[in-house]
Protein backbone atom coordinates (compact mmCIF):
# COMPACT_ATOMS: atom_id res chain seq x y z
CA UNK A 1 0.00 0.00 0.00
CA UNK A 2 0.76 3.54 -0.22
CA UNK A 3 3.57 4.66 2.45
CA UNK A 4 1.93 7.24 4.55
CA UNK A 5 5.36 8.83 6.11
CA UNK A 6 6.64 9.58 2.43
CA UNK A 7 4.71 12.51 1.81
CA UNK A 8 5.37 14.08 5.06
CA UNK A 9 7.97 16.98 3.62
CA UNK A 10 5.15 17.91 0.81
CA UNK A 11 2.63 18.33 3.24
CA UNK A 12 4.53 20.10 5.41
CA UNK A 13 5.40 22.65 2.41
CA UNK A 14 1.54 22.98 1.48
CA UNK A 15 1.14 23.58 5.14
CA UNK A 16 3.77 26.38 4.97
CA UNK A 17 1.75 27.81 2.11
CA UNK A 18 -1.34 27.13 3.92
CA UNK A 19 -2.51 25.31 1.38
CA UNK A 20 -2.84 28.30 -1.24
CA UNK A 21 -0.51 29.79 -3.42
CA UNK A 22 -0.01 33.00 -5.76
CA UNK A 23 1.87 33.69 -8.62
CA UNK A 24 5.52 33.95 -8.38
CA UNK A 25 6.41 37.47 -9.94
CA UNK A 26 9.57 39.63 -10.02
CA UNK A 27 10.63 37.22 -7.16
CA UNK A 28 7.86 37.06 -4.47
CA UNK A 29 4.56 35.26 -4.61
CA UNK A 30 1.45 37.72 -5.15
CA UNK A 31 -2.11 36.99 -5.04
CA UNK A 32 -4.33 37.68 -8.54
CA UNK A 33 -5.27 41.29 -8.59
CA UNK A 34 -9.06 40.08 -8.90
CA UNK A 35 -8.51 38.06 -5.84
CA UNK A 36 -9.98 34.92 -7.70
CA UNK A 37 -8.63 31.52 -7.34
CA UNK A 38 -9.19 28.07 -8.68
CA UNK A 39 -8.36 24.36 -7.15
CA UNK A 40 -5.94 21.74 -7.89
CA UNK A 41 -6.99 18.29 -6.89
CA UNK A 42 -5.56 15.03 -6.07
CA UNK A 43 -6.03 12.78 -8.85
CA UNK A 44 -5.70 9.39 -6.85
CA UNK A 45 -8.21 10.49 -4.20
CA UNK A 46 -10.53 13.71 -5.57
CA UNK A 47 -9.80 15.85 -2.25
CA UNK A 48 -8.65 19.15 -2.71
CA UNK A 49 -4.56 19.85 -2.54
CA UNK A 50 -4.30 23.41 -2.70
CA UNK A 51 -5.69 26.75 -3.56
CA UNK A 52 -4.24 28.61 -6.70
CA UNK A 53 -3.90 32.15 -8.11
CA UNK A 54 -6.53 32.43 -11.63
CA UNK A 55 -4.41 34.84 -13.46
CA UNK A 56 -5.83 37.82 -15.44
CA UNK A 57 -4.86 40.62 -17.20
CA UNK A 58 -3.34 42.74 -14.42
CA UNK A 59 -1.04 39.39 -13.41
CA UNK A 60 -0.05 38.73 -16.56
CA UNK A 61 0.72 42.66 -17.40
CA UNK A 62 2.63 42.84 -13.79
CA UNK A 63 4.55 39.65 -14.98
CA UNK A 64 5.35 40.68 -18.09
CA UNK A 65 6.72 43.82 -17.14
CA UNK A 66 8.74 42.02 -14.44
CA UNK A 67 10.41 39.89 -17.16
CA UNK A 68 11.08 42.81 -19.65
CA UNK A 69 12.91 44.83 -17.01
CA UNK A 70 15.12 41.68 -15.82
CA UNK A 71 15.94 40.84 -19.81
CA UNK A 72 18.55 43.42 -20.44
CA UNK A 73 20.82 42.56 -16.83
CA UNK A 74 20.20 39.35 -17.20
CA UNK A 75 21.39 39.17 -21.69
CA UNK A 76 24.21 41.19 -20.56
CA UNK A 77 26.02 38.69 -18.21
CA UNK A 78 28.55 36.76 -19.68
CA UNK A 79 27.28 32.96 -20.56
CA UNK A 80 29.60 32.11 -17.76
CA UNK A 81 27.65 33.58 -15.06
CA UNK A 82 24.33 32.76 -16.25
CA UNK A 83 25.89 29.16 -16.55
CA UNK A 84 26.88 29.81 -12.67
CA UNK A 85 22.59 30.47 -12.41
CA UNK A 86 21.90 27.22 -14.40
CA UNK A 87 24.54 24.91 -12.59
CA UNK A 88 22.93 26.28 -9.14
CA UNK A 89 19.66 25.35 -10.40
CA UNK A 90 20.18 21.50 -11.80
CA UNK A 91 21.40 21.33 -8.29
CA UNK A 92 18.61 22.94 -6.91
CA UNK A 93 16.70 20.47 -8.51
CA UNK A 94 19.02 16.98 -7.31
CA UNK A 95 18.95 18.54 -3.32
CA UNK A 96 15.14 18.72 -3.21
CA UNK A 97 14.58 15.74 -5.61
CA UNK A 98 12.63 13.91 -3.23
CA UNK A 99 10.37 16.60 -2.50
CA UNK A 100 9.56 17.57 -6.29
CA UNK A 101 9.06 13.79 -7.54
CA UNK A 102 6.47 13.59 -4.32
CA UNK A 103 4.83 17.35 -5.23
CA UNK A 104 4.53 16.33 -8.79
CA UNK A 105 3.43 12.51 -7.71
CA UNK A 106 0.15 13.99 -5.63
CA UNK A 107 -0.86 16.78 -8.06
CA UNK A 108 -0.37 14.72 -11.46
CA UNK A 109 -1.42 11.62 -10.13
CA UNK A 110 1.58 9.47 -11.65
CA UNK A 111 3.62 6.83 -9.83
CA UNK A 112 6.69 8.33 -7.61
CA UNK A 113 9.15 5.17 -9.13
CA UNK A 114 8.57 7.60 -12.24
CA UNK A 115 8.80 10.97 -10.85
CA UNK A 116 11.85 10.06 -8.52
CA UNK A 117 13.43 7.88 -11.57
CA UNK A 118 12.75 9.90 -14.61
CA UNK A 119 10.37 13.24 -14.67
CA UNK A 120 12.92 14.59 -11.84
CA UNK A 121 16.50 13.43 -12.78
CA UNK A 122 15.59 14.49 -16.71
CA UNK A 123 14.80 17.59 -15.72
CA UNK A 124 18.54 17.96 -13.71
CA UNK A 125 20.00 17.02 -16.50
CA UNK A 126 18.18 19.62 -18.82
CA UNK A 127 19.50 22.03 -16.59
CA UNK A 128 22.84 20.97 -16.62
CA UNK A 129 22.98 20.71 -20.43
CA UNK A 130 21.87 24.00 -20.92
CA UNK A 131 24.66 25.24 -18.27
CA UNK A 132 26.81 23.78 -20.91
CA UNK A 133 25.49 26.05 -23.77
CA UNK A 134 25.00 29.56 -21.97
CA UNK A 135 29.29 28.15 -21.07
CA UNK A 136 29.72 28.35 -24.41
CA UNK A 137 27.22 30.93 -26.32
CA UNK A 138 29.72 33.61 -27.07
CA UNK A 139 31.60 31.29 -28.88
CA UNK A 140 29.55 29.07 -30.11
CA UNK A 141 26.60 31.52 -31.37
CA UNK A 142 28.33 34.56 -31.93
CA UNK A 143 25.81 35.90 -34.17
CA UNK A 144 22.58 35.27 -32.59
CA UNK A 145 21.06 37.31 -29.91
CA UNK A 146 18.36 36.73 -27.26
CA UNK A 147 14.90 36.59 -28.15
CA UNK A 148 13.88 38.64 -25.54
CA UNK A 149 10.53 38.20 -23.25
CA UNK A 150 9.28 34.59 -23.83
CA UNK A 151 5.90 33.34 -22.93
CA UNK A 152 5.88 29.62 -22.09
CA UNK A 153 2.46 27.69 -21.97
CA UNK A 154 2.90 23.50 -21.05
CA UNK A 155 0.63 20.84 -20.09
CA UNK A 156 -0.09 18.92 -17.19
CA UNK A 157 1.28 15.26 -18.54
CA UNK A 158 5.08 15.89 -17.53
CA UNK A 159 4.30 19.30 -15.35
CA UNK A 160 8.17 19.73 -13.98
CA UNK A 161 9.84 17.51 -16.87
CA UNK A 162 8.43 20.19 -19.42
CA UNK A 163 8.96 23.26 -17.52
CA UNK A 164 12.78 21.75 -17.38
CA UNK A 165 12.57 21.75 -21.20
CA UNK A 166 11.08 25.28 -21.46
CA UNK A 167 12.77 27.50 -19.08
CA UNK A 168 16.32 25.71 -19.43
CA UNK A 169 17.31 27.04 -23.24
CA UNK A 170 15.16 30.24 -22.53
CA UNK A 171 17.18 31.23 -19.48
CA UNK A 172 20.60 29.70 -20.64
CA UNK A 173 20.54 31.81 -23.77
CA UNK A 174 19.81 35.46 -21.81
CA UNK A 175 15.76 35.65 -22.19
CA UNK A 176 13.65 35.90 -19.58
CA UNK A 177 10.11 34.04 -19.09
CA UNK A 178 6.20 34.08 -17.90
CA UNK A 179 5.68 30.31 -17.68
CA UNK A 180 2.17 29.29 -17.23
CA UNK A 181 1.77 25.58 -15.82
CA UNK A 182 -1.49 23.43 -16.67
CA UNK A 183 -3.90 24.28 -14.32
CA UNK A 184 -4.51 20.33 -13.34
CA UNK A 185 -0.75 20.72 -11.91
CA UNK A 186 0.79 24.47 -11.13
CA UNK A 187 2.34 23.38 -8.26
CA UNK A 188 6.04 22.11 -8.89
CA UNK A 189 6.13 25.10 -11.02
CA UNK A 190 5.56 27.31 -8.08
CA UNK A 191 7.67 25.20 -6.15
CA UNK A 192 10.58 25.33 -8.34
CA UNK A 193 10.09 29.30 -8.98
CA UNK A 194 10.44 29.39 -4.93
CA UNK A 195 13.61 27.30 -4.93
CA UNK A 196 15.04 28.85 -7.58
CA UNK A 197 14.71 32.34 -6.00
CA UNK A 198 16.54 31.07 -2.98
CA UNK A 199 18.92 29.53 -4.69
CA UNK A 200 19.96 33.62 -6.47
CA UNK A 201 18.18 33.23 -10.11
CA UNK A 202 17.48 37.51 -10.24
CA UNK A 203 14.01 38.50 -9.54
CA UNK A 204 11.72 39.08 -13.10
CA UNK A 205 14.22 36.05 -14.52
CA UNK A 206 11.48 33.40 -13.95
CA UNK A 207 8.02 34.32 -13.44
CA UNK A 208 4.78 31.94 -13.03
CA UNK A 209 1.61 33.07 -13.69
CA UNK A 210 -1.36 30.11 -13.00
CA UNK A 211 -4.94 30.02 -14.34
CA UNK A 212 -6.88 28.44 -17.29
CA UNK A 213 -6.80 28.34 -20.57
CA UNK A 214 -8.24 32.17 -20.76
CA UNK A 215 -4.60 33.09 -18.72
CA UNK A 216 -2.85 31.11 -21.20
CA UNK A 217 -4.54 33.42 -23.49
CA UNK A 218 -3.93 36.74 -22.36
CA UNK A 219 -0.11 35.45 -22.37
CA UNK A 220 -0.41 34.61 -26.08
CA UNK A 221 -2.27 37.79 -26.65
CA UNK A 222 0.60 40.12 -24.89
CA UNK A 223 2.05 42.84 -26.56
CA UNK A 224 5.26 42.94 -25.22
CA UNK A 225 6.08 39.18 -25.18
CA UNK A 226 8.49 38.12 -28.27
CA UNK A 227 8.02 34.57 -28.04
CA UNK A 228 5.12 32.13 -27.08
CA UNK A 229 6.42 28.06 -26.72
CA UNK A 230 3.41 26.03 -26.20
CA UNK A 231 3.47 22.16 -25.59
CA UNK A 232 -0.05 20.91 -25.62
CA UNK A 233 -3.39 19.82 -27.60
CA UNK A 234 -3.29 20.33 -31.19
CA UNK A 235 -6.85 22.64 -31.15
CA UNK A 236 -5.12 24.69 -28.95
CA UNK A 237 -1.61 24.66 -31.10
CA UNK A 238 -3.66 25.96 -34.00
CA UNK A 239 -5.59 28.41 -31.88
CA UNK A 240 -2.28 29.67 -31.14
CA UNK A 241 -0.58 30.12 -34.54
CA UNK A 242 -3.45 31.80 -35.67
CA UNK A 243 -3.24 34.21 -32.77
CA UNK A 244 0.00 35.11 -33.63
CA UNK A 245 -0.18 35.51 -36.79
CA UNK A 246 0.54 38.51 -38.27
CA UNK A 247 2.23 39.63 -34.85
CA UNK A 248 6.18 39.94 -34.60
CA UNK A 249 6.10 37.18 -31.97
CA UNK A 250 8.42 33.83 -32.60
CA UNK A 251 6.29 30.86 -32.19
CA UNK A 252 7.46 26.70 -31.27
CA UNK A 253 4.84 24.11 -30.98
CA UNK A 254 4.95 20.61 -29.38
CA UNK A 255 1.47 19.07 -29.92
CA UNK A 256 -0.06 16.27 -30.12
CA UNK A 257 0.72 12.38 -31.90
CA UNK A 258 -0.62 9.21 -32.54
CA UNK A 259 3.02 7.37 -32.73
CA UNK A 260 3.29 3.87 -34.47
CA UNK A 261 4.77 0.91 -33.01
CA UNK A 262 6.02 -1.65 -35.61
CA UNK A 263 6.72 -5.37 -34.90
CA UNK A 264 8.09 -7.20 -37.29
CA UNK A 265 8.01 -11.49 -37.85
CA UNK A 266 11.27 -11.43 -36.82
CA UNK A 267 11.40 -9.11 -33.81
CA UNK A 268 12.37 -9.78 -30.03
CA UNK A 269 8.98 -10.86 -28.90
CA UNK A 270 9.42 -10.28 -25.42
CA UNK A 271 11.07 -7.13 -25.84
CA UNK A 272 8.55 -5.74 -27.86
CA UNK A 273 6.25 -6.68 -25.58
CA UNK A 274 8.04 -4.51 -22.91
CA UNK A 275 8.17 -1.96 -24.69
CA UNK A 276 4.78 -1.86 -25.40
CA UNK A 277 4.38 -1.25 -21.81
CA UNK A 278 6.74 1.54 -21.69
CA UNK A 279 5.54 3.01 -24.45
CA UNK A 280 1.73 2.87 -23.77
CA UNK A 281 1.14 2.46 -19.99
CA UNK A 282 4.21 5.09 -19.07
CA UNK A 283 2.31 7.62 -17.24
CA UNK A 284 -0.73 5.92 -17.69
CA UNK A 285 -0.48 6.67 -21.68
CA UNK A 286 -0.53 10.58 -21.51
CA UNK A 287 2.60 10.92 -22.81
CA UNK A 288 2.53 13.10 -26.51
CA UNK A 289 5.25 10.56 -28.15
CA UNK A 290 3.45 7.72 -26.69
CA UNK A 291 3.47 4.44 -28.70
CA UNK A 292 -0.20 4.35 -29.30
CA UNK A 293 -0.76 2.42 -32.45
CA UNK A 294 0.52 -1.09 -32.19
CA UNK A 295 1.18 -2.28 -36.53
CA UNK A 296 2.03 -5.73 -35.90
CA UNK A 297 2.83 -8.20 -38.80
CA UNK A 298 0.49 -10.87 -39.75
CA UNK A 299 2.78 -14.18 -38.93
CA UNK A 300 3.84 -13.48 -35.46
CA UNK A 301 0.24 -11.26 -34.19
CA UNK A 302 -1.11 -14.21 -32.37
CA UNK A 303 2.33 -15.31 -30.51
CA UNK A 304 2.78 -11.40 -29.79
CA UNK A 305 -1.10 -10.68 -28.22
CA UNK A 306 -0.97 -13.67 -26.22
CA UNK A 307 2.32 -12.35 -24.63
CA UNK A 308 1.08 -9.28 -24.46
CA UNK A 309 -1.97 -10.26 -22.80
CA UNK A 310 0.15 -12.29 -20.11
CA UNK A 311 2.26 -9.24 -19.26
CA UNK A 312 -1.21 -7.09 -19.28
CA UNK A 313 -2.36 -9.01 -16.54
CA UNK A 314 0.82 -8.55 -14.75
CA UNK A 315 0.61 -4.60 -14.49
CA UNK A 316 -0.74 -2.79 -11.03
CA UNK A 317 -2.56 0.32 -10.77
CA UNK A 318 -2.51 1.45 -7.45
CA UNK A 319 -1.40 5.07 -5.54
CA UNK A 320 1.10 7.38 -6.98
CA UNK A 321 3.26 7.12 -3.88
CA UNK A 322 3.27 3.29 -3.60
CA UNK A 323 6.53 2.15 -4.94
CA UNK A 324 5.45 -1.24 -6.24
CA UNK A 325 3.03 -0.39 -8.81
CA UNK A 326 3.31 0.12 -12.30
CA UNK A 327 0.44 2.91 -13.12
CA UNK A 328 -1.40 5.46 -10.99
CA UNK A 329 -3.96 7.84 -11.90
CA UNK A 330 -5.27 9.48 -14.52
CA UNK A 331 -5.09 13.42 -14.32
CA UNK A 332 -8.54 14.37 -13.83
CA UNK A 333 -12.25 13.00 -13.94
CA UNK A 334 -12.52 14.89 -17.33
CA UNK A 335 -9.96 12.80 -19.04
CA UNK A 336 -11.05 9.87 -17.58
CA UNK A 337 -14.09 10.34 -18.73
CA UNK A 338 -12.55 11.63 -22.27
CA UNK A 339 -10.61 7.98 -22.21
CA UNK A 340 -13.93 6.08 -21.48
CA UNK A 341 -15.38 7.58 -24.52
CA UNK A 342 -13.48 7.04 -26.97
CA UNK A 343 -12.83 3.47 -25.60
CA UNK A 344 -16.63 2.87 -25.98
CA UNK A 345 -16.57 4.53 -29.42
CA UNK A 346 -13.82 1.74 -30.77
CA UNK A 347 -15.90 -1.10 -29.56
CA UNK A 348 -19.15 0.61 -31.01
CA UNK A 349 -16.43 0.53 -34.31
CA UNK A 350 -16.12 -2.95 -34.00
CA UNK A 351 -12.54 -2.95 -32.23
CA UNK A 352 -12.19 -5.93 -29.84
CA UNK A 353 -11.16 -4.67 -26.21
CA UNK A 354 -8.94 -6.68 -24.04
CA UNK A 355 -8.40 -5.45 -20.43
CA UNK A 356 -6.89 -7.38 -17.76
CA UNK A 357 -9.12 -8.43 -14.75
CA UNK A 358 -7.10 -7.14 -12.06
CA UNK A 359 -8.19 -4.35 -9.14
CA UNK A 360 -8.56 -0.67 -9.42
CA UNK A 361 -8.03 1.37 -5.98
CA UNK A 362 -11.05 3.13 -5.58
CA UNK A 363 -12.03 7.15 -5.31
CA UNK A 364 -9.98 8.49 -7.66
CA UNK A 365 -9.86 8.83 -11.55
CA UNK A 366 -8.29 5.23 -12.46
CA UNK A 367 -8.23 3.19 -15.56
CA UNK A 368 -6.95 -0.14 -16.51
CA UNK A 369 -4.39 -0.62 -19.42
CA UNK A 370 -6.38 -1.59 -22.32
CA UNK A 371 -5.90 -2.61 -25.98
CA UNK A 372 -8.19 -2.68 -29.02
CA UNK A 373 -7.17 -5.25 -31.28
CA UNK A 374 -9.10 -5.35 -34.89
CA UNK A 375 -9.09 -1.73 -35.19
CA UNK A 376 -9.63 -0.21 -38.69
CA UNK A 377 -7.45 2.04 -39.93
CA UNK A 378 -9.50 4.75 -40.76
CA UNK A 379 -11.43 4.33 -37.38
CA UNK A 380 -11.58 7.32 -34.83
CA UNK A 381 -9.41 5.15 -32.10
CA UNK A 382 -6.75 4.67 -35.09
CA UNK A 383 -7.01 8.08 -35.66
CA UNK A 384 -7.51 10.15 -32.38
CA UNK A 385 -5.14 10.65 -30.15
CA UNK A 386 -6.97 8.94 -26.84
CA UNK A 387 -4.03 10.09 -24.32
CA UNK A 388 -4.98 7.28 -21.80
CA UNK A 389 -3.33 3.98 -21.73
CA UNK A 390 -5.00 2.78 -24.31
CA UNK A 391 -3.40 1.16 -27.26
CA UNK A 392 -4.82 0.02 -30.41
CA UNK A 393 -3.59 -2.40 -32.70
CA UNK A 394 -3.56 -3.32 -36.38
CA UNK A 395 -2.01 -6.36 -38.50
CA UNK A 396 0.05 -5.69 -42.09
CA UNK A 397 1.59 -7.97 -44.50
CA UNK A 398 4.85 -6.17 -46.01
CA UNK A 399 7.72 -3.70 -45.12
CA UNK A 400 5.44 -1.15 -47.83
CA UNK A 401 2.05 -1.83 -45.88
CA UNK A 402 3.91 -1.10 -42.48
CA UNK A 403 4.84 2.35 -43.57
CA UNK A 404 1.87 2.94 -45.20
CA UNK A 405 -0.26 2.48 -42.30
CA UNK A 406 2.47 4.11 -40.01
CA UNK A 407 2.38 7.40 -42.05
CA UNK A 408 -1.38 7.27 -42.70
CA UNK A 409 -1.99 9.71 -39.81
CA UNK A 410 -1.60 13.74 -39.49
CA UNK A 411 0.67 13.86 -37.05
CA UNK A 412 4.32 13.34 -36.68
CA UNK A 413 5.85 13.06 -33.44
CA UNK A 414 8.06 9.94 -33.39
CA UNK A 415 7.85 6.09 -34.28
CA UNK A 416 9.30 2.93 -32.88
CA UNK A 417 10.44 -0.43 -34.99
CA UNK A 418 11.09 -3.62 -33.41
CA UNK A 419 13.03 -6.15 -35.86
CA UNK A 420 16.29 -7.92 -35.41
CA UNK A 421 17.14 -7.23 -39.57
CA UNK A 422 18.80 -4.25 -38.78
CA UNK A 423 18.78 -3.66 -42.50
CA UNK A 424 14.82 -4.09 -42.73
CA UNK A 425 14.37 -1.78 -39.17
CA UNK A 426 16.72 0.97 -41.08
CA UNK A 427 14.63 1.03 -44.58
CA UNK A 428 11.25 1.36 -42.74
CA UNK A 429 12.44 3.99 -40.16
CA UNK A 430 14.17 6.34 -43.33
CA UNK A 431 10.72 6.06 -44.53
CA UNK A 432 8.28 7.06 -41.44
CA UNK A 433 7.07 10.66 -41.07
CA UNK A 434 8.63 11.50 -37.36
CA UNK A 435 10.22 13.62 -35.69
CA UNK A 436 12.46 11.13 -34.03
CA UNK A 437 12.35 7.23 -34.53
CA UNK A 438 13.35 4.71 -32.43
CA UNK A 439 14.57 0.91 -32.93
CA UNK A 440 14.35 -1.44 -30.81
CA UNK A 441 13.40 0.85 -28.04
CA UNK A 442 10.87 3.45 -27.27
CA UNK A 443 10.60 6.60 -25.46
CA UNK A 444 14.41 7.25 -25.13
CA UNK A 445 14.92 10.96 -24.62
CA UNK A 446 17.96 13.20 -23.88
CA UNK A 447 18.40 16.27 -23.12
CA UNK A 448 21.10 17.13 -26.30
CA UNK A 449 18.80 15.78 -28.95
CA UNK A 450 16.43 18.05 -30.39
CA UNK A 451 12.70 16.66 -29.81
CA UNK A 452 9.90 17.69 -31.77
CA UNK A 453 7.79 16.82 -34.90
CA UNK A 454 6.36 17.52 -38.14
CA UNK A 455 2.80 18.05 -39.87
CA UNK A 456 0.02 18.60 -37.10
CA UNK A 457 2.35 17.34 -33.99
CA UNK A 458 4.17 20.68 -34.53
CA UNK A 459 7.51 22.73 -35.18
CA UNK A 460 10.77 23.58 -33.24
CA UNK A 461 12.86 21.95 -31.07
CA UNK A 462 13.37 21.13 -27.54
CA UNK A 463 17.18 19.98 -26.80
CA UNK A 464 20.39 20.22 -27.96
CA UNK A 465 21.81 22.77 -30.12
CA UNK A 466 19.23 22.78 -32.36
CA UNK A 467 16.71 23.95 -29.68
CA UNK A 468 18.86 26.82 -28.74
CA UNK A 469 18.19 28.36 -31.78
CA UNK A 470 14.67 28.38 -30.83
CA UNK A 471 15.84 31.30 -28.41
CA UNK A 472 18.15 33.15 -30.36
CA UNK A 473 17.66 35.25 -33.12
CA UNK A 474 20.55 35.86 -35.86
CA UNK A 475 21.80 39.81 -36.02
CA UNK A 476 23.94 40.47 -39.18
CA UNK A 477 27.28 43.20 -37.75
CA UNK A 478 28.38 45.21 -41.06
CA UNK A 479 30.13 48.66 -41.53
CA UNK A 480 33.96 49.91 -42.05
CA UNK A 481 36.37 50.82 -39.30
CA UNK A 482 36.83 54.12 -37.45
CA UNK A 483 39.17 56.16 -39.53
CA UNK A 484 42.67 56.75 -38.61
CA UNK A 485 42.70 60.05 -36.61
CA UNK A 486 44.38 62.38 -39.04
P1 LIG B 1 -4.18 21.80 -23.65
O1 LIG B 1 -3.80 22.29 -24.99
O2 LIG B 1 -5.60 21.80 -23.29
O3 LIG B 1 -3.46 22.66 -22.54
C1 LIG B 1 -2.09 22.94 -22.57
C2 LIG B 1 -1.86 24.28 -21.91
O4 LIG B 1 -2.45 25.30 -22.69
C3 LIG B 1 -2.46 24.42 -20.52
O5 LIG B 1 -1.57 25.16 -19.71
C4 LIG B 1 -3.73 25.21 -20.77
O6 LIG B 1 -4.15 25.97 -19.67
C5 LIG B 1 -3.28 26.11 -21.90
N1 LIG B 1 -4.36 26.63 -22.75
C6 LIG B 1 -5.60 26.10 -22.98
N2 LIG B 1 -6.28 26.88 -23.84
C7 LIG B 1 -5.47 27.90 -24.18
C8 LIG B 1 -5.60 29.03 -25.05
N3 LIG B 1 -6.71 29.25 -25.74
N4 LIG B 1 -4.55 29.87 -25.17
C9 LIG B 1 -3.41 29.65 -24.50
N5 LIG B 1 -3.24 28.63 -23.65
C10 LIG B 1 -4.25 27.75 -23.49
O7 LIG B 1 -3.51 20.39 -23.55
P2 LIG B 1 -3.44 19.45 -22.27
O8 LIG B 1 -4.74 18.77 -22.14
O9 LIG B 1 -2.94 20.17 -21.10
O10 LIG B 1 -2.27 18.44 -22.68
C11 LIG B 1 -2.49 17.32 -23.44
C12 LIG B 1 -1.99 17.52 -24.86
O11 LIG B 1 -0.65 17.98 -24.90
C13 LIG B 1 -1.99 16.25 -25.67
O12 LIG B 1 -2.62 16.47 -26.90
C14 LIG B 1 -0.52 15.93 -25.86
O13 LIG B 1 -0.22 15.19 -26.97
C15 LIG B 1 0.09 17.27 -25.87
N6 LIG B 1 1.50 17.20 -25.49
C16 LIG B 1 2.46 17.37 -26.45
C17 LIG B 1 3.80 17.29 -26.13
C18 LIG B 1 4.86 17.47 -27.15
O14 LIG B 1 5.99 17.68 -26.81
N7 LIG B 1 4.57 17.41 -28.42
C19 LIG B 1 4.18 17.06 -24.80
C20 LIG B 1 3.20 16.89 -23.85
C21 LIG B 1 1.85 16.98 -24.22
Amino acid sequence: GPAPEADTEARQWLARHKGEFGHFINGAFVASASGKTFETNEPATGKLLAKIALGGAKDVDDAVAAARKAQAAWAKLPGHARARHLYALARVIQRHARLIAVVEAIDNGKPIRETRDIDVPLAARHFYHHAGWAQLQETEFADQVPVGVVGQVIPWNFPFLMLAWKVAPALALGNTVILKPAEFTPLTALLFAELAAAAGLPAGVLNVVTGEGETGALIVEHADIDKIAFTGSTEVGRLIRERTAGTGKSLTLELGGKSPFIVFDDADIDGAVEGVVDAIWFNQGQVCCAGSRILVQEGVAPLFYERLKRRMQTLRVGHPLDKAIDMAAIVAPVQLQRIEDLVAKGVSEGAALHQPKIELPQGGSFYPPTLLTGVQPTSIVATEEIFGPVVVSMTFRTPEEAIQLANHTRYGLAASVWSETIGLALHVAAKLAAGVVWVNATNLFDASAGFGGKRESGFGREGGREGCYEYLKPKAWAGRKPRPAA
